[in-house]
């Protein structure tokens, strides 16, 4: 689901130019991008997405996502309150206007995590993001990230892997992603992410210094 019109618009305001982060549940996006924004607070802004899953330990409410039911995010999405929405391991999850708006109002780069049908129904839109795919380093490895992490059950961590091998496959398809990241040694992986956004980092800087 997108909003062409809406998407429009909005590339044709000035701003700097966002940066989706994709890829299969548990191969480090959320660690990275907490890194990115922790360098670079002054730089960068999470575009806070809506979703029907549950809270994990430690998450936020307005920070991480915005939790709310299925009824009333489909109520939302009817009412044309969201850029793209859709259905993964059994909850909706969707990328708003207001929340990708808030974020270029402050003059910061957007930055939006979403899955692999995120990342296509933005591409119908003008909002012309980076596009950075994070892997794991192998499905064993990804398998073992999840368990560890202790956030989903079994049927949950089952959905994500079954997701993860067509997000794999689509993250080798050339044209998809500007850059691909293998994140196996997390220092390694920022390290690339760093070099990839160096040019547009540097730009917001200079702007926001020089205002
Ligand atoms: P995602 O946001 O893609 O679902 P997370 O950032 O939550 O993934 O990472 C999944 C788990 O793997 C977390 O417990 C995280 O601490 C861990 N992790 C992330 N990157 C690495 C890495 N390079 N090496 C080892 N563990 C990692
Ligand atoms: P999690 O439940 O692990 O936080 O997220 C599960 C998946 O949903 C991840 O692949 C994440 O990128 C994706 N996701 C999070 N927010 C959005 C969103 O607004 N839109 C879409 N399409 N996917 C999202």
């Amino acid at each position: 689901m997108y909003m062409r019109s809406f998407a429009r618009l909005f590339s044709a305001m000035a701003g700097p130019r966002p940066v989706v982060f994709s890829g299969p549940s548990g191969a480090g996006k959320s660690t990275l991008l907490k890194k990115l924004m922790k360098e670079y607070d002054s730089v960068f802004g999470f575009s806070v997405s809506h979703t029907t899953r549950k809270p994990r330990p430690g998450e936020e409410n307005g920070k991480d996502y915005h939790y709310v039911t299925r009824e009333a995010m489909q109520a939302a999405i009817e009412r044309g309150d969201f850029i793209e929405s859709a259905e993964f391991s059994g909850n909706i999850y969707g990328t708003s206007k207001a929340a990708v708006q808030d974020v270029r109002d402050k003059n910061l780069i957007c930055i939006l995590d979403i899955d692999i049908q995120g990342v296509k129904n933005i591409k119908r839109t003008d909002l012309h993001p980076f596009y950075i795919f994070i892997q794991p380093p192998s499905m064993a490895v990804l398998e073992k990230r999840l368990r560890d992490r202790k956030t989903e059950s079994e049927e949950s961590l089952q959905k994500r892997l079954k997701a993860a091998q067509v997000e794999m496959e689509l993250g080798k398809e050339p044209g998809v992603f500007d850059v691909l990241i293998i994140n196996e040694n997390l220092e390694d992986a920022y390290g690339q992410l760093k070099e990839a956004l160096l040019g547009e980092i540097n730009k917001v800087k200079k702007v926001n210094v020089s205002s």
